[in-house]
């Protein structure tokens, strides 16, 4: 079904008004505890389309920020650009830092990510896990993952305590399904990513993310040569401890 055929289906899914009670709920409950060291750090995926529309409704305080690991789709960088212009908002680019990237490529190759796992999960350590540590440092973060994503997101909690990064983690999506953030951005009208609509599932960087077929799950276009358990995730989320809710 084509993403705007399903916007009309609109009115049987009653239960997204407490679904967005629920999520907005949360943040705003993050953001009294946590004032200016919240943070929102956004891939731009199509759950942070939903995370930023109602940042920018409900508590615009909120910092957000996206990491330009230098590899990303001509794609991503346009729709940051909407997303500014739509919400007349700056979403802070972080960068790794220059000399690790030399480095890096230096020694193993720039395509360093495609001969072994361990290279890979430097790439994303260097070009991911390291700029983000620092940004987070001291602070508290909203994602914008849900369970439905992957098994390894099964597990996750509301709320995450010392994650491995920052102080705090707060999933306000984690009880959204993919249609459910589908209908809320075509309700809303809100931009995405033009690669969605070439059947890409979870858009990373550029050669590390491919488009999905049907019964895949969405993060399985991710790393998709490597096995299933290294490849589910890039380090950003890692050792939680979990809190269930957050009142
Ligand atoms: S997703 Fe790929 S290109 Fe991006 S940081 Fe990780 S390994 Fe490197």
């Amino acid at each position: 079904m084509e993403h705007k055929d399903k916007a009309a289906l609109w009115t049987l899914r009653p239960h997204m008004e407490n679904l967005i009670l629920n999520s907005v709920k949360l943040i705003r409950g993050a953001h009294e505890e946590y004032s200016s060291n919240l943070v929102y750090p956004t891939s731009l995926g199509i759950s942070g389309n939903v995370m930023i529309d109602m940042i920018c409704t409900y508590v615009p305080e909120i910092k957000i920020i996206t990491l330009d690991t230098g590899m990303l789709h001509p794609e991503t960088l346009q729709l940051h650009q909407k997303l500014e212009a739509k919400y007349g908002i700056v979403i802070e680019r972080i960068k790794p830092s220059v000399f690790e990237v030399a480095s890096m490529i230096e020694n193993h190759g720039v395509d360093l990510y495609r001969k072994s796992v361990s290279l890979r999960k430097l790439c994303c350590e260097v070009r991911k896990v390291n700029p983000l540590k620092d940004e987070l440092h001291g602070k508290a973060w909203l994602t914008g993952r849900r369970s439905d994503q992957s098994d390894i997101r099964l597990e996750l909690e509301q709320v995450e305590l010392n994650p491995s990064m920052g102080v705090a983690k707060f999933n306000p999506l984690l009880s959204w399904s993919r249609d459910d953030i589908w209908f809320y951005v075509l309700k809303m009208g809100l931009p995405y990513n033009n690669l969605f609509d070439q059947h890409y599932g979870s858009i990373g960087c550029a050669p590390c993310t491919r488009a999905v077929t049907v019964g895949e799950d969405e993060r399985s276009g991710r790393w998709w040569w490597e096995n299933k358990d290294a490849a589910s995730e890039c380090g950003l989320h890692m050792n939680p401890i979990s809190r269930q809710t957050h009142e």
